[in-house]
């Protein structure tokens, strides 16, 4: 028996879902399978476990509700506990490091990577009557994941005869790629859909694209703030920094004091109307701002409704009324470190703005949110602002659809949000501010109309929104490298990747590819002949080297060598050359410049590379980086890039590799005779699979061009001769042995080569050694 507290009762009536309660239930006991697709802010997260709880599903087992985010799983599990007056012992959550489940623990709230562990030890989750995959349209890996997982685990509880219940819940975007995959269910499950009530919002883009969207969105703001009527504001920006900065800067400007009594203050200096209220009050063609181009800006807009009032057809974007972007694409592209740069403070534009800020004397009540802010300050966002003043909050994308703020009715829009971006030939990761997509970008201003109709102000044009917005951003399961993609699961435990059935399918050709590739790295081995049952003679086991090499946040290839390097105390040197290896383009010049002798000539071009980073890094400390590239023919911005990789793969190995604990070392001494022969070793160890060997100038057939041949190689099955690079060192000792990182194509036509690039000698008694046997 549940007893709420008559409040809660009150807000909980509001919501459209109380409404559907019994039909949803109805739907959860006669199917094994069900999708709740509902609008954010329906009550899908908040309500539907406390369904479930009062319906008897946590009497004997627990409720299971996985979240990909830890900010939405601590503050749901906290919400239900609260609206249900149970406590945290009951409705308990639990992520990585940390949580607070007990024995007593009835609906248990968790990233979607901890039940993914627990299925590892339990695979038929035998302590959850039901499982609920919350914000499965984030399409997060472990989430995409675990539906493949449930899909089979689901059928086999069945036939344990202790039936199982998935709820699968998501915003409205693509619940096709779940009721439509035939190899995910065999039959789809029902689907119910959720209405909430939502008010109009009107979308203002900007006429210009400014990249510095931090002072964009600050102007904005304070325009609406000035100008517009009650109505509380929300900001979206890209990560933790940008949030501080912001509500630093906003605080300053429109101060609150607790002293101050404000109530009297209300819409004094506001317009009435809403209609006069928007910055700029014309639906989605307009842009709006700008005070300057606002009287022209008036007439096209009135020669435009006539135009619409004339054709009743749908409002056309006139493309020859918008500016192109400002930003050449290369700005975006700017990760925490960049941004801090541009978060400059003062500007002549800005000032512009200082009367009105003088002018205004009404507080605003601004608030941060993000993931990683504490459990107490993000409860703050969902009280009301004190009176008289109006509330703001800047927050990152948990806004979208995690988390639900009440009383929002401007929404401004960087149109930016922080994505990993995977390397294809390392598998190096790192955090880029990326344009959202177009439906983020309506999640994002369906925020404004919850409580009336409201207003988003979107900081870029409308062409970046049509050409620089994809539709969606694939599943983040469908963006990481393959390679890496098959060794994580193999290493969960799943075998046949290739058969998988992923909600969204990695091309088949490509899994098997690299189920190959891993094979021959010795990453994944076939099992003992006596073991191999009939129905899995191709399936691939992860190796002991292997489960090493999954630590290692790169593809299978360069963490292999950092594993085996580590082993050798030469983890450093590996850092220093994979992340030289990431960046393209590191030498603009000739290498001749570079001495290079004995081994670490024989280490070929990343040996090279490794002096020409280690001499560099020894310029920037002494503040002589520019002179130096200039000089040396190195390309200062590749420099600056290998500097932030190898400090970032640094720490990210000391996070998640046990037991390791390296520094960098920013003046890196060349390797030495030995440590160059170890390092070739460790080269050839990840890209064993790419050998070449010299072809004899006798084995060159009659007729052909010998001249043509003085740098080709034999590589594997191809057919045709792989080359030096025109710029390898190697091209000076012209080695009978040699591994490439990756092969290209030059040339058109008859000029057509296949190309080696960043080559290193090796022995050819080592290559017995690649697999082990
Ligand atoms: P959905 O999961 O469908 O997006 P939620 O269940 O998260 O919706 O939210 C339903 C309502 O509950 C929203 O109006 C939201 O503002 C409100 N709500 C959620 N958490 C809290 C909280 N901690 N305090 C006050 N209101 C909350
Ligand atoms: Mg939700």
């Amino acid at each position: 028996e549940v007893k709420r507290d008559p409040k809660i009762q009150v807000a909980r009536l509001k919501l459209p879902i109380l409404g559907e309660e019994q039909r949803i239930m109805e739907l959860i006991n006669e199917n094994e399978f069900l999708i709740v697709a509902g609008e954010t802010g329906s009550g899908k997260t908040t309500q539907i476990p406390q369904f479930l709880y009062e319906a008897g599903y946590a009497e004997h087992k627990m409720i299971a509700v996985t979240e990909p985010r830890r900010v939405a799983t601590v503050a749901m599990a906290a919400r239900v506990g609260y609206e249900l007056g149970l406590t945290s012992k009951e409705v308990s959550y639990l992520m990585r490091f940390e949580g607070n489940v007990t024995k007593d623990t009835k609906i248990k709230f968790m990233t979607d990577g901890v039940l993914l562990k627990e299925i590892q030890s339990d695979f038929l989750l035998s302590k959850y009557s039901v499982v609920i995959i919350d914000e499965a349209h984030e399409r997060s890996v472990y989430t995409d994941i675990l539906l493949g997982l449930l899909s089979r685990i689901v059928p086999l509880r069945r036939k344990r005869g202790s039936p199982l219940r998935l709820i699968i819940m998501s915003a409205t975007l693509r619940v096709e790629d779940f009721t439509e995959n035939t190899r995910l269910f065999k039959d789809p499950p029902p689907v119910i859909k959720i209405d909430s009530r939502q008010f109009p919002v009107t979308t203002h883009f900007n006429k210009n694209t400014n990249s510095d969207y931090l002072k964009e969105a600050y102007k904005k703001t304070v325009k609406i703030h000035t100008r517009l009527p009650e109505g509380g504001i929300l900001i979206f920006v890209t990560g933790q920094q940008e949030v501080h900065y912001l509500v630093k800067k906003l605080k300053a400007a429109f101060p609150y004091r607790k002293d101050v009594d404000y109530t009297k203050l209300i819409t004094k200096n506001k317009p009435v109307s809403d209609a006069d209220a928007a910055l700029d009050s014309e639906p989605e063609d307009i842009e709006s701002d700008d005070d300057e181009v606002e009287r022209e800006m008036k007439r096209a807009r009135k020669a435009r409704r006539k135009a619409k009032q004339k054709s009743k057809t749908l409002p056309k974007i006139n493309l020859d009324d918008y500016d192109m972007p400002e930003d050449d694409g290369q700005a975006d592209l700017v990760d925490d470190e960049d941004s801090e740069g541009h978060l400059s403070d003062s500007d002549a534009e800005e000032d512009s703005l200082a009367p009105s800020i003088k002018s205004c004397r009404q507080p605003l009540w601004v608030l941060p949110l993000y993931s990683m802010l504490n459990q107490n300050k993000q409860a703050r966002v969902f009280n009301p602002a004190p009176a008289g003043a109006r509330l703001c909050v800047v927050s990152t994308d948990v806004a979208e659809t995690s988390i639900t703020i009440p009383s929002i009715r401007y929404v401004v829009d960087t149109g930016k949000k922080k994505m990993r971006v995977y390397d294809h030939t390392t598998g190096a990761s790192a955090w880029r501010v990326v344009w959202t997509s177009q439906a983020s970008a309506e999640q994002r201003s369906g925020r404004a109309g919850r409580v009336s109709s409201g207003h988003t102000y979107r900081l870029y044009s409308s062409a970046v929104f049509q050409h620089e917005c994809p539709e969606q951003h694939p599943p983040d399961l469908c963006r990481r490298p393959v390679d890496d993609l098959v060794l994580t699961m193999k290493c969960m435990g799943i075998d046949k990747v290739v058969n998988f059935p992923f909600p969204t399918a990695p091309d088949r050709m490509q899994l098997r590819l690299a189920e190959k590739r891993l094979e021959a790295l010795g990453i994944l081995e076939k099992p003992p002949m006596k073991n191999i049952r009939k129905d899995d003679e191709e399936v691939l086991k992860v190796t002991p080297l292997g489960k090493a090499v999954s630590a290692f946040p790169l593809l299978p290839r360069y963490g292999k060598m950092l594993a085996l390097s580590h082993q050798q105390n030469l983890l450093p040197f590996t850092i220093a050359l994979v992340s030289a290896l990431t960046v393209p383009e590191v030498m603009t010049g000739k290498p001749d410049s570079w001495p290079a002798t004995g081994n670490v000539l024989l280490l070929g071009d990343p040996g090279v590379l490794l002096r020409a980073i280690g001499a560099a890094e020894y310029a920037y400390v002494k503040g002589e980086e520019e002179i130096f590239c200039a000089k040396y023919g190195l390309r200062e911005k590749a420099i600056k890039e290998i500097r932030k990789l190898r400090k970032q793969l640094t720490s990210e190995i000391n996070l998640s590799v046990a037991g390791v604990n390296v520094a960098v070392d920013p003046e890196m001494k060349p390797p030495n005779d030995n440590q160059a022969r170890l390092l070739r070793q460790l080269v050839l160890s990840g890209l064993g699979d790419q050998v070449g060997k010299k072809i004899a100038l006798d084995e060159v057939k009659q007729g052909e061009d010998k001249r043509k041949f003085k740098y080709a190689y034999h590589c594997g099955e191809l057919e045709e001769p792989v080359h030096l690079h025109s710029d390898s060192i190697l091209r000076k000792s012209i080695p009978e042995w040699v591994v490439f990182q990756e092969l290209y194509e030059t040339g058109a036509e008859e000029r057509r080569k296949m190309v080696m690039r960043n080559v290193t000698a090796i022995e050819p008694e080592w290559l017995p050694l690649l697999v082990p046997q």
